[in-house]
């Protein structure tokens, strides 16, 4: 550090002696985003084995064994994507820093998020070739509320880096999320079951797509939109989020809500339905 830095440094720390959003501490570092630089680092990347299809984490090494590793969801054939991958575990530094960005729009955070996708695809080229970015959209009346959409703070830098078109204006949610904050993990699948649609007059035919989203938790928000994808004609869909909830509960809710996916779409047409029934 020069001179000339540790001296506006130490000025700033005495003028604006903010505290670090994430844990508190006073920031003695000139910076525009209001996090130290030991919280930056606690933003970890996952690490260890993944599930090959929906990249939910292993606890040990065994499931590698199988040629084509999957989880108990994605044995059993529940998501809509063909694949989903995350930067980071779900731990408290990171519900925090999620937090910041979504309910206080810091755009350079959703820009260090992107930063961290942009990584995570360069790894993962089944994450790379597609055709566009999607952002995860919220309900018109969440959005009229909030004023912009948090998917779409990361989305965009990512689009621009990875040279793809970004398309926030594809996908609409219809049925907006109930009052109650906290759901269960069977509830977080009942109510994303069919709230999401293509928007009129778009088309996605042939399309792959790359959807966006801050947080992984059953999975359900990114299967919904998958389905309302594919049932618009979309190719594929791969789901890229910042951070993965880690639980097997997680997984088990996503197989035990399969019961209910059929009665919950509301299909268009009879070829549809009958796609669906073979579900
Ligand atoms: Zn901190
Ligand atoms: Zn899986």
């Amino acid at each position: 550090m020069g001179l000339a830095q540790s001296i506006v440094d130490a000025i700033v720390s005495v003028i604006f002696p903010a505290p670090c959003r994430i844990c508190g501490a006073v920031l003695t570092r000139t910076s525009v985003l209001p996090i130290c630089e030991g919280c930056f680092q606690s933003l970890r990347p996952l690490n260890g084995p993944v599930c090959a299809c929906c990249g939910r984490p292993f606890a040990s090494e065994v499931a590698l064994d199988a040629k084509m590793p999957k989880c108990f969801a994605c044995r059993r054939d529940v998501y809509a994507f063909e694949c989903a991958r995350s930067f980071g575990p779900y731990t408290d530094q990171m519900v925090r820093a999620i937090g910041l960005m979504k309910y206080e729009r810091l755009t350079q955070l959703g820009q260090w998020f992107a930063q961290r996708l942009h990584g995570v695809v360069q790894e993962n080229t089944v994450l790379s070739e597609v055709d566009v970015v999607v952002p995860v959209p919220l309900h018109p009346g969440r959005l009229r509320e909030r004023g912009y959409n948090q998917a779409e703070l990361i989305a965009k830098p990512l689009a621009r880096w990875m040279r793809l078109p970004l398309g926030p204006y594809l996908l609409v949610r219809t049925k907006p999320r109930p009052p109650r904050l906290l759901l269960s993990r069977r509830e977080r699948w009942l109510t994303v079951r069919g709230a999401y649609e293509i928007r009129k007059g778009t088309r996605v035919d042939n399309l792959r797509i790359l959807l966006i989203d801050d947080v992984f938790t059953t999975g359900a928000t990114l299967d919904a939109c998958s389905r309302a994808l594919k049932r618009a004609g979309a190719k594929s869909v791969v789901g890229l989020t910042v951070a993965r909830a880690i639980s097997w509960a997680a997984a088990e809710a996503a197989v035990s809500s399969q019961k209910v996916t059929t009665t919950y779409l509301k299909p268009a047409s009879k070829g549809q339905v009958s796609r669906l029934k073979m579900d």
